[in-house]
């Protein structure tokens, strides 16, 4: 691994942050039940409460694949929903930060979805010259849980909001998603853990060698700030199982030296957490 080139490598794999764009979640909601006078320190807000968020995928590059883990919001929404989530990609796109690599869509061989909310699988479909939705990347295998998918059709009253079926119906009729039945080795040293706190199903990647693990935290662990274990967004189905799913997420990180890559931070791209007096702290930063 290093750091200085801003190239990771972990076995036969480079790994690249794929910074897809830039939107805003409100703060209350992305900390659930912490005050804003603590999470204002961390991340402030604009004039209507929301906190700056990024939209962060991840290439894994390497034994003739290039696997693209979540893919962003997309472009596809009106300009009323991109306003409500200041949605903005005059920063960063999907395609030029996959262009910096020499890539573009078409290369993308695999796409791994942590759970089909918007701010993760938006990106997944994108209108044509014509107006229709098809498949952005053509000729990639889209991986879901099944239940997750399930879920996404059929979601609660609650987190209906995060669902749209624009993400994934393409992706059926073009017959290239495929869906996962729990944690598996997706690829030599690619592996899949699942995590039912946020939504059902949320599939974390995690990317081995017998040095380095990096683990993309999805939504277990969207910010640096919630490496903190009563740090629990108000989107979560079930809070308290998802704050046993970060402790023993964060005990093995901690413990075995893991690199754990943020989705949403705007701080920062990835940290080597630490143990602390209280819990965990950031340790060290890392850009990738
Ligand atoms: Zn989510």
């Amino acid at each position: 691994m290093n750091l200085k080139t801003d190239t990771m490598k972990i076995g036969s794999y480079e790994l690249h942050a794929i910074e897809t764009g830039e939107f805003a979640l409100d703060g209350g909601a992305m900390f659930g039940i912490i005050p804003k006078v603590f999470w204002e320190k961390k991340i402030p807000a604009d004039d209507k409460n929301r906190i700056p968020l990024r939209l962060r995928a991840l290439l894994i590059s390497g034994n003739g694949k290039n696997i693209l883990v979540d893919d962003g919001i997309g472009t596809k929404e009106d300009d009323k929903f991109s306003s409500i989530y200041k949605i903005d990609h005059s920063r960063f796109a999907l395609e030029s930060s996959l262009s910096k690599h020499g890539l573009s869509c078409n290369d993308i061989t695999d796409v791994i979805l942590t759970h089909f909310h918007f701010d993760h699988a938006g990106g997944s479909t994108k209108l044509d010259g014509k107006g229709n939705l098809v498949p952005t990347f053509p000729n990639a295998t889209y991986y879901i849980q099944r239940k997750n998918l399930q879920w996404a059709k059929d979601p609660s009253e609650k987190d209906q909001a995060s669902f749209t079926k624009a993400n994934f119906e393409p992706l059926l009729e073009a017959n290239l998603l495929k869906e996962l039945d729990g944690p598996c080795e997706l690829y030599p040293g690619i592996e899949i853990l699942v995590v039912e706190g946020h939504t059902p199903a949320q599939q974390l990647v995690k990317v081995s060698d017998e040095r380095t693990s990096l683990l993309y935290c999805g939504d277990l662990i969207p910010t640096s700030a919630h490496v903190q274990i009563p740090w629990i967004m108000g989107y979560d189905n079930h809070p308290i199982t998802t704050l046993g799913e970060k402790k023993r997420i964060l005990e093995k990180a901690a413990d075995e030296k893991w690199v754990l890559f943020f989705e949403h931070c705007p701080l920062m791209a990835a940290c080597r957490p630490v143990r602390t007096a209280k819990g965990f702290d950031c340790g060290e930063k890392i850009e990738i």
